[in-house]
Formats: structure tokens, sequence, C-alpha cells
């Protein structure tokens, strides 16, 4: 047990480059390892593959994992490839040859992880196929699809219990990001689980920077917030299919790299920008919400909605495909009282039960709640999923510059009395136009511009009238009827502002900059001509265009900000960054110690495939073998070891050089060497030594000398 307890911290390191697990990931794989079923509910990015992946590589057999979304899974394989593992998928797109190709590697238990289908895995024949083999683990992703209380039902996957009943003794994990509580029971329930533990993690997504801002000069925020994020990767989430290409047009014509995607595009379009979008070769996509379902490109920095979502669930979604590789993101949200209008209307205009939109009518109105509100967003979010919590979440707007109230009394006042004295019988435009004074056909048609209030307003522009008004809405001293034309109503708490002094305070409407702008830039290790971050970049994409592989699946974003930050200059020391494993560090460790040292990296041909011999060296002397049995395990000569010890010792990598030498021989060595006309070959300096050396003895003593010379 306690040996399993270490093997899992090793394989982090070493595979994944992680030192500590993530909360309850090192639970749940205990569970598994333990032959136990489980069910975890975590969020987007909360690191669920690691749950079943590093099981996969202790348990002693294959593990096969379910996945609907075709590309989720290639990103999961090749990633897991890069790092050394034995993996494969077997899917409906596969022609015979491949698939038997893969039988055989199987068969030949050179396979750890299968990625498979679910109309694959529940194809005929294919059950049997797996009762030949050795399986330890299945491991259903996505478990959500397999419950129609979720929103992907997937009838294949219901399937999936045969096999749960088939495997009876092999363990079971189930993994979504979104599952309420009726939808985790149907899920245990529909896959036969057996008492599954249930993981639910909370839903807060910390590195998701949110903001909500009023739709004013919308395009003007959106160019300035993209001359903050650089060229960054996001999605602008649009309402319509035209307004994408309108935007992307509007976009391009400033200069910007950009497409869009909407589902009325013919397929081999929407391929193409997917494509181009996941490889970086397209800055952003402006789409509507088509654009997502299965996107898992891991370094999406920002999403910005140009108008408002018609519920939470589609919003955290949305913001939720950024930042997937823990690094900081930013959610935009622009909010009008226009659009909630708009959604209104087509929830109105929907054939469904009066039932159906009542809740639609509810949850739109939680959104908007959510846009115009001025407390902790995170916290109205989570409230919303049914994770209470108060304490603020210091990654939203309101948290972390919260907006300043001022005494809004007078304008509450002036705004109730037209309410009361136009009958409460207008809407919220034409009721700003009356506060206004404008003498537009609806105003005087109604005789409104007889009242008292009539264009008592006039100071405060329309959108601010509008902001102030939501707020009072909000606040419950007026209420909007949707019974009766979206008129506004009076309420209880709207006498107390008239007749009995209360006090309003309303949040200062000058609309500030926005956190992007606001933020202080983080005090990095920079110099101002620093290119390092760019030179990595340029690195990795020649290398994905090689691979052939996403540029974020050979390293994250994350890894490389923590190599700018510590500049590591010795194998060691790139082993410390956080997200270098052992293997990624064997074959591309050299190519980054010279790109961080700014020499030139040399060209990937003529590099030995299995990555730089002195990394591997290292890399063994670092678990502790002998240079004997370095050699044994590498198949070379024992002098060619004491070799590499001794020049990455000069690399100033940390050889301990007085496990091989006394300082009694390198003093021996040293005369030796001054006598021999400081002279670098073994056989002049062993000429001169007063008693007989060994050559390896005198190789490494040569090392030690010649760097404390240099310093
Ligand atoms: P999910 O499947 O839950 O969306 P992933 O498994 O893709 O999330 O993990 C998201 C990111 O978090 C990945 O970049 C992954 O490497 C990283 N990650 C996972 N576990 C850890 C950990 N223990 N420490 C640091 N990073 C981790
Ligand atoms: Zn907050």
């Amino acid at each position: 047990m306690i040996e399993t307890e270490q093997h899992k911290y090793t394989l982090l390191k070493d595979i994944w480059g992680y030192t500590t697990f993530r909360p309850s990931q090192s639970e749940i794989i205990d569970i598994v390892m333990n032959g136990g079923d489980a069910l975890v509910i975590m969020p987007t990015g909360g690191g669920k593959s690691l749950c079943f992946q590093l099981p996969a590589l202790l348990l002693p057999g294959l593990t096969v994992v379910v996945s609907p979304l075709i590309s989720l899974m290639n990103d999961q394989v090749q990633s897991l490839k890069l790092s050394g593992v034995g993996v494969a998928t077997i899917n409906s797109n596969m022609n015979s040859k491949e698939m038997s190709a893969v039988e055989r590697l199987l068969v030949i238990g050179e396979i750890k992880l299968l990625y498979v289908s679910p109309e694959k895995i529940n194809s005929p024949g294919f059950s049997t196929f797996l009762a030949g083999l050795n399986v330890s683990l299945f491991a259903v992703d996505e478990a959500h699809c397999v419950s129609v209380w979720g929103n992907d039902f997937r009838p294949d996957y219901v399937q999936l219990n045969k096999i749960r009943d088939t495997f009876k003794h092999v363990p079971f994990i189930a993994l979504t990001a979104t599952a309420d509580d009726a939808t985790q029971k149907d899920i245990c329930a529909q896959l036969h689980l057996h008492e599954p533990k249930i993981f639910v993690s909370s839903f807060e997504r910390k590195n998701i920077t949110t903001e909500a801002r009023p739709a004013e000069q919308k395009f003007k925020q959106i160019v300035e917030f993209l001359i903050k994020v650089k060229d960054q990767s996001g999605i602008i989430y649009c309402l319509s299919r035209k307004e994408t290409e309108k935007m992307c047009l509007k976009l391009r014509q400033s200069g910007y790299n950009c497409d869009f995607y909407h589902a009325g595009m013919e397929a081999d379009d929407r391929k193409r920008v997917q494509m181009a979008f996941q490889n970086d070769s397209l800055q952003f996509i402006c789409a509507t919400i088509a654009f997502g379902m299965g996107i898992d490109k891991s370094n999406i920095r920002w999403i910005i909605h140009h108008s408002m979502p018609k519920n939470l669930e589609g919003y955290y979604q949305e913001i939720g495909r950024s930042g997937r590789d823990g690094t900081p993101a930013r959610a935009l949200l622009f909010y009008s009282y226009g659009d909630y209008i708009m959604l209104k209307r087509f929830i109105d205009d929907s054939p469904a039960t009066e039932e159906f939109k009542n809740v639609q009518y509810a949850k739109l109105d939680r959104m908007w709640e959510f846009a115009s509100a001025n407390e902790c967003r995170t916290n109205l979010v989570l409230n919303y999923f049914g994770e209470y919590r108060s304490e603020p979440c210091k990654h939203c707007d309101n948290c972390l510059f919260p907006p300043k109230s001022t005494d809004a009394t007078v304008i509450a006042q002036k705004t109730l009395s037209a309410v009361i004295r136009c009958k409460e019988n207008v809407g919220l435009n034409l009721l700003i136009d009356i506060l206004r004074g404008s003498y537009r056909a609806e105003v005087r048609d109604g005789g409104y511009d007889q009242i008292k209030t009539f264009g008592a307003g006039k100071d405060i522009s329309f959108i601010n009238w509008k902001i102030y008004i939501t707020q009072l809405i909000n606040q419950g001293y007026l209420r909007i009827d949707f019974t009766d034309h979206f008129k506004l109503k009076t309420t209880p708490l709207t006498n107390e502002v008239l007749f009995s002094d209360k006090k309003v305070r309303l949040a200062d409407l000058t609309i500030g900059e926005m956190v992007v702008e606001k933020e202080k830039p983080k005090q990095k290790k920079l110099s101002p001509e620093d290119g390092l971050l760019k030179r990595l970049k340029e690195w990795r994409t020649n290398l994905a265009r090689e691979k052939k592989v996403p540029a974020y699946v050979i390293f994250s974003d994350k890894v490389f900000d923590n190599i700018v930050e510590s500049r590591p200059s010795t194998i060691a020391g790139l082993l410390d960054v956080e997200g270098i494993g052992k293997v990624k560090s064997e074959q591309y460790g050299q190519d980054i110690l010279a790109i961080v040292q700014g020499t030139n990296v040399p060209h990937p041909e003529i590099k030995n495939e299995k990555g730089n011999t002195y990394t591997e060296t290292m890399l063994l002397y670092q678990e502790g073998m002998t240079p004997s049995e370095i050699a044994k395990k590498r198949e070379l000569s024992e002098t060619t070891i004491y070799t590499h010890l001794a020049y990455l010792y000069m690399k100033d990598e940390p050889i301990d050089m007085y496990k091989y030498v006394t300082d009694d021989e390198v003093n021996r060595v040293e005369d030796g060497w001054e006598k021999a006309g400081k002279e670098m070959a073994l056989a002049a300096v062993a000429d001169q030594l007063i008693a007989p050396m060994d050559f390896h003895k005198i190789r490494l003593a040569l090392a030690v000398i010649i760097k404390k010379y240099k310093k």
C-alpha cells in the first residue's frame, strides 16, 4: 500500500510533471485502485482525466475509456503519447487495417489505455474481445450523457450498463462536469454502478475572472479589450448568425486575425475554421453557441459575450471553455435591457408549453440578475447551481473593484413617482423618454407630456436611466409585469421611498475601465527586451507542425509561464518546473535549456530520436543509480557514462563528484595536470601522476579542476 502511495507520486511527477494532487484526485485514485466504483463531478479543467489515467498506469491490465467526443479523445491520446504512455483509440472512423493494428498491440499488452467511442464499445463482439484481454478499469467520461436529465442524452450511453454487468469485478469510474442531484442519481442507476463513492467538487472556476458591463459602445470596448489581451486565443459569442459575420468583418477591418462560425455554414467551412482555431492560426472566432461543443483547446484565454445568454447554464458552460489549462482566463459579458426583452420574446414565440416557458422565464430572470448584480458574481452562479457560499470569490469584477454606490434617493423618487403618475401603464423605454422630456408621438398620445415628472431627468442619459431603473427593479422598488406587456409596476417598497423618506443607494454609473485595464500588470522577472516566451512558443509551433498535434498538447501555456518565471539552466532545474515530467524533459529538455540560454536549438533531424543522451544519463543519476547501473541500463560503456557525468557537472547539473573521487585524488590530478602543462589529454596527465589512478577518476577530477579555474 505504501509502495502504491509512493508510486502514485512518482508517476505524477514523471509523466505529468506535477508534485501535488488537486483536491480529491488522490482519494478518487485510491478508491479505484482498491476496486471500488466512483462518480466524479468536477468542473472543466478540474483535472478529471488524471483520476483514471494515473490508475491506468498503476493497474496491471488495460483501462478502457469511453468518451463521446472524438476531438477530446484525440487530444488526450496525443498528450499521453508524447509522455511515453502506451495508448490507442478505437472509433468508427477507422478502417479494418487500422483496427487490427490496434488489436494486435492490445493482445500483446503494449497498450495501457484504450479510448473507445460508445457506439464501438457496444458493437457486436466487442465485449467478447475485451473479455479476452485483461481489463483492470473502465472509465466513462462525459457521464451525464447517460441521463435523460442531462443536456446531451445519448442512447448509446445507456447500453454501457451491459458492459458493467459483464465485467462485474472490474471497477467503473464515471466522470462529468455537470450533474445536479437528479442526474447524479440517474448516472449511478443507469450505469449499474456498485455502491459508488460520489465526489462533487466545487463548480467554481477560480482561474476565470468574470466581468459584466452595460452594452454601451460595445465595439469600442471590445477593441480596447482585445488590445489588452494581445494575441491570446478567445471566442466572441454572438446571439445570431448574422451578428457573428458582422462582428468578424468589422474586427478584420480593424486588423484582427479572426473568423466566424455558426450552424448555418457548410460542414467543410466549419471544420476549416475549427481546425485553424485549434492550431492557433486564428486568434479568435466570432461564433454562435453552436461553437464549442467538442472543442478542447486548452489555451483559450478569454470569452466575450457580445450579448446576454438566455440562462446561467449556457453562460457558465461557455465561459468554462476558457482556461482549461488552469492558467488565468477572462470572461467579459455585455448586457442590455434590449437583450433581455429579445430573449423574452423568443420564449413567448416558442411553441413550448406554458409550464416549460415559465421555467425559461425564471432562468432568464436569474441571468439578468447576474448581469446587473453589484455583488460577487461567482457566488450568484454557485448559489444558482445549489452550492451556497457567501465569502467573496476575489476573481469577479465586483469583488476585485467593488462598485461605488451613491445616494440616489432623488433619482428613485423621480422614477417611482413617474410610474405612478403614468398609472403603471408604461414600459421601461417609454418611462425613460418621459423622464427625459421627449416629445415623440407615444409620449404625446398618452398625454404623458402633461405629468409633473415629465422632463425631470433630462440631465441623465438614456442608457444610464436604464441602468438605474434596472437596479431599482433588482432592489425590489419596482417590478416588470410580464403578463402586461412588460409594464413597470409598483411594489410594497415603492411607498417607503415616496412617503417614508427611505434612502436609496445605487451603484455609481460612471462606467469605468474594464478589469483588464485596471489591473496592475503582474511583476514578472522579465527584462524589457525579453522574448523568451515568444521563442518558446515559436519552437512549440514548429514542433507541433512536425508532429501534427495541437501546440498545447506539447506543453501548456502554463508550463511556459513557469519556465519564464524560473529560467532553469540545468536539467535538474527543469524538472523542478511544474508541468515538466521526466519523459518530456528527456525529449525536449536540451531544446528548452538552449532556448532559455538564448542559444540556437539544434535541428530536430540531427538529434538522437530518443532525446538527448546526456539528459537520459542525468535522469537515471537522479534516480540514484550508480554509473555502472546506468551503463548497463543504457547499454553503454561505463567510460561513456563517466564522460557524461563530467559533462553534466561542467554544465552545472547537481552531480556530486565527490561520490567518485576524493579531495586528495583531485589534488594529485591537479599537480599532474600542471606538470603536463595544463594539458587536457588523460594520458598526458596520467603520465605525470606520482601513483597510478583509474582513467575515469582522472576525467572526473579534471572536470572539478576546470570548473574551479573557470570560476
Ligand atoms: P478536465 O478533464 O476536468 O476538464 P483535465 O483533466 O483536462 O480537466 O485537466 C485540466 C488541466 O489541469 C490540465 O492541464 C491538467 O494537466 C492539469 N492538472 C490536472 N491535475 C493536476 C495537478 N494535480 N496539478 C497540476 N495540474 C493538474
Ligand atoms: Zn466575486
